[in-house]
Parts: structure tokens; sequence; C-alpha cells
């Protein structure tokens, strides 16, 4: 039996106590007597270190023969005796009686050294790269977050409900859809008038990869009360942005008889409880994840450097009231701010517009210092299921603009958008009338409306990208660096 390096850590030392550490070994040194070699399993950040002397097998020491496999790379199981360490840094160590080599691993072929290797690089070998400890502690922060969410809608009653990933509906019109289909894809089979039948597909209908669950969501919630979907989503994005992968996990509450109120109330009070289970529950992960950016902020221009480091940024959120403002408030202060002054945004604010990352940030980072909740955006930029406000919005000074949907988007440093959620429309018929306006048959989603037409109510919903919230509790830069096996343009090896 073996155990894992997190419990040996904690294990007391002593002449008697004997170790097995199996694991994989992150770096070797040698002296004329001795071999010295850290070992990682895994199952924490820290290493153990463990020690063997050198010399004839016959003198009850370990033979060259076999010391010579046990490279960096290598995967090795020791045994030896938990002492304690003279070094530096660590507590214990293994003075080695034994040690069997697993795998052995070409030291001159073996990608990763005993040296901090760009992000770039890594994304390259993203197979590989769970091995070091950048990604070992992202994953293991991300298990921590995606366990979370569980706890939490369970712990306030909501039920976990799996959705569709082949779907018939193409949702809201929220991203591009990856076709699903069994059809020869040169030549699939043609109507009459020369349009691809459909009817001859596996489903016998077109169908997508979901790139929500929304709609079903809805079902659940107006049957089951408190809902949640938490699975894979999909979007032919065709951007390559820091933001968007096209394979990502969604997490979408839904609940009856909320409105936008509860709704932002929930959000809120559910990213501040993961985001409070991930400082508990891994620690030495985001110890080193601060100190990792800390070092990264160091060689960072002045002016780009972020103020506060990444554990006083999840502090600072969870200790703060989010800001609540509507689209049409932001949007004034977005016009008067000094970079809109200046020429300095990318895209022009004005009512109406759908905002971009680099306005989001700006509220976030520079005007309120703190998330933000905007709510209430402009109709014609929204999705037909929002619930339309009664009156048009009205500025600062008056001045009144076009109709409003309840619509409510969290805001986060670094990020901009994580959340987007809404309350939903109800009443059957100014759903269906705004279905025609923007041009979703009632046909295609008879089952939805079906909701509105037996036993409708009110009830809201959000969607929030896991990764997106990983990727803050991490404070990684780039979404593909926290997901293990990266979704986007030109990118599905492994
Ligand atoms: P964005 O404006 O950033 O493109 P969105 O408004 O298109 O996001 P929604 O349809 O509101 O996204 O989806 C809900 C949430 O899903 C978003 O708030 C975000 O956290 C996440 N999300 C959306 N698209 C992606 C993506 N391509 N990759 C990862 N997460 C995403
Ligand atoms: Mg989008
Ligand atoms: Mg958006
Ligand atoms: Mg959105």
């Amino acid at each position: 039996s073996y155990l894992p390096i997190q419990q040996l850590l904690k294990t007391t030392p002593g002449p008697h106590v004997t170790v097995t550490v199996k694991g994989w070994v992150r770096n070797k040194r040698e002296s004329k007597n001795a071999l010295f070699i850290t070992l990682n399993d895994g199952s924490t950040i820290n290493n153990i270190q463990a020690v063997a002397e050198r010399g004839p097998a016959e003198a009850g020491q370990l033979s060259d023969d076999v010391l010579k496999l046990v490279t960096t790379g290598a995967c090795v199981a020791v045994t030896g005796t938990l002492v304690e360490s003279q070094g530096a840094g660590q507590a214990v160590e293994v003075k080695i009686n034994n040690i069997h080599v697993y795998g052995p691993a070409d030291p001159d072929k073996y990608p990763l050294q005993p040296k901090r290797h760009s992000l770039e690089f890594l994304r390259e070998i993203a197979h590989l790269r769970p091995r070091t400890n950048t990604f070992s502690a992202i994953l293991r922060v991300r298990h921590a977050l995606a366990f979370a969410v569980h706890k939490y809608f369970n712990d306030n009653g909501f039920y976990y409900l799996n959705t569709p990933i082949i779907t018939a509906s193409d949702a809201e019109g929220a991203g591009e859809m990856f076709r699903v289909t069994t059809l020869d894809p040169v030549n699939p089979p043609r109507t009459e008038d020369g349009k691809v039948d459909y009817s001859q597909d596996f489903f016998g209908r077109e169908t997508n990869l979901t790139v929500s669950g929304q709609l079903e969501g809805e079902l659940g919630a107006l049957a089951l009360g408190k809902i949640y979907t938490f699975g894979p989503t999909f979007r032919a994005e065709n951007s390559n942005t820091t933001r968007h992968l096209a394979e990502f996990w969604m997490i979408e509450p839904e609940m009856a008889f909320y409105e936008l109120p509860e709704n932002m109330a929930l959000a809120e009070d559910f990213v501040k409880t993961v985001i409070r289970y991930a400082l508990q529950h891994c620690p030495d992960d985001l110890a080193f994840l601060d100190n990792r950016l800390k070092e990264e902020e160091k060689m960072k221009k002045k002016e780009e450097q972020s103020e506060l480091g990444l554990l006083e940024k999840l502090q600072f959120v969870i200790s703060n009231e989010f800001e609540r403002l509507t689209y049409t408030e932001a949007i004034d202060i977005l016009i008067q701010s000094k970079p809109a002054k200046k020429g300095q945004f990318q895209y022009e604010v004005k009512w109406g517009v759908d905002l971009q990352s680099e306005h989001e940030r700006y509220l976030v980072e520079k005007h309120f210092k703190k998330p933000v909740i905007l709510t209430n955006y402009p109709r014609e930029i929204k999705a037909f299921y929002m619930k339309q406000d009664d009156a048009p919005a009205v500025g600062a000074r008056g001045e009144v603009f076009g109709p409003t949907v309840r619509a409510m988007d969290v805001l986060f440093p670094g990020i901009g958008e994580i959340i987007g959620g809404s309350q939903r429309e109800d009443d059957l018929d100014k759903l269906t009338a705004r279905m025609a306006e923007v041009g979703v048959e009632a046909d295609a989603i008879w089952w939805y409306l079906d909701t509105r037409r037996f036993g409708s109510a009110p009830h809201a919903g959000f969607g929030l990208g896991f990764e997106r919230l990983v990727q803050f509790v991490t404070g990684m830069g780039n979404i593909r660096d926290v997901i293990p096996f990266p979704r986007a343009p030109k990118q599905a090896e492994f």
C-alpha cells in the first residue's frame, strides 16, 4: 500500500516509519554518494524529496543500473524511511531503501524540464501539461469548484437536471452551432427542390450540439421548482479570444417564482459561496497560483500591472456587495468616461449597442472597482425569451430610449461578462408576438410554448460559463489554460 504525498507530508517521521510513495520524478540532483529526487503524484502542489545512497548492490545499496533510469519524467515507486529533512523548505523526506521504476522517460526526449515553461509552449503539449505545477494546481481548483457548484445547489434545494446535448432547436441564436448529422457530407440526399433531405438523417430532422440548456431547463423549473444544469455546451465561435472556447461547461439554474431581484441575489450568493469553498479547500494551490501571478506581474510594464494579487482579488469579491445598476445608467457612465472622451475604446458606446469586454472591464476595474450587475438591457440586443419591461428606458437627462427587458449580466474584473441571465417572459401572447418579430418559428418550439399555455408562472435563471469562473479563481489570462482539453478554432487534436 502507499500514501498520497498530500497525506505523507502530514505524517510524523521516525526511524521506524516505513512509507511507499508512487509518482513522477520532477527533478533529480546527484552528488558522488547520493541521488536526490523530488516526486509529485498529483495529490498536492508540494513535492516530496527522496534520497538514495549509491554503491554496489551487494552492499544493500541501490545499483547504478536502476538509478540511471530514475530521470525527470520517470514514474517510480520508492520505499523507505520517513525522516526529518535537513534541507530547507520541507519538513520530511524519504530515505530510500528500494526503488522501482514503472516507466522510464528518455530525458533527451521528455518535453517537460524542471524549469518554468511558457503557457504557449504548454498549450502545444496539453496532453502532458497536467504534470506541471501550474496545471495540476488549476485542475485541482477546477475540481473543487465543480464539486462546490453541485454542493451549493444541493444545499439550496435545487435538482440537477440533464438537458440534451443533441438538440433540434437553435435555442436562442446564442452562437454558431455545430451540426450533428449522419448524412454523407459531400453528397447528401436531396429533395426534389434540391434541398438537403434531413428526413433521411439519423434523427429525421436537422440537429445540432446544444448552445444552451436553458429552454429545456425552463421546462424543469416549471415542474420541479428549482433546477440547475451543469453540462458541456458547444459554440462554433469564430473569434479567437481569451474568453471563448468552442466546447465549454455551462451552469444554468432556473427557478420558478423568482423575479429579477431574487435572480441577482442568487447569482451573487452562488459565486461568492463557490469562491469561498475554493479558498477553504485549495489554500496551497491558490497560494501557488497567487505567487506565480506575482512573478508574472513583475515582468510587466508598470501601467499594465494590476493593483490586487489573486488572493486579494478573491477576498475582495467575496467581501463586497456587487454593484447593481441598469444598462442605461452604465451607458451614461461610459459616455462620460475618460477613455470614451479620449477615443480609447475600440468600440463606440451609445444606447442600444451591446457592451464589449473593454466597456465591461472599465465599469468593474476602473469605475466601481467591484463586481457589477447590469440589468434592463435594450430588447433589441437580447434573446426573445426575456421578460419585457413595461416602460421604455429613460436617461439621466430625461431622454426616452427604446424598450428594455429584464436581463442581467454579472461582470467581473479581468473577465467582463461571467454570467448572463434574465427573468423569462411568462406571458404567452407577449412571447409569441416577440418571436414573430424576430423570426423564431412557433412550430419549432411548440413544446416550449406549452409551458406558457398550461400553468405558466414567473420564473428566472442564468448561465455561468464554468471556465470563466475557473479563469477568475485561478487568475489565468487565457481560457484555454483552465480546461484539460481545450477546443478552439484549429484545436482538437487531444
Ligand atoms: P459573450 O458576450 O462573452 O460572448 P454571451 O453573452 O454570448 O457571452 P451567454 O449566451 O449569455 O454568453 O452565455 C452565458 C455564459 O456562458 C456567459 O456569461 C459566459 O460566462 C459563458 N460563455 C458564453 N460563451 C462562451 C464560450 N464560447 N466559452 C466559454 N464560456 C462562454
Ligand atoms: Mg457570445
Ligand atoms: Mg454577452
Ligand atoms: Mg450573455
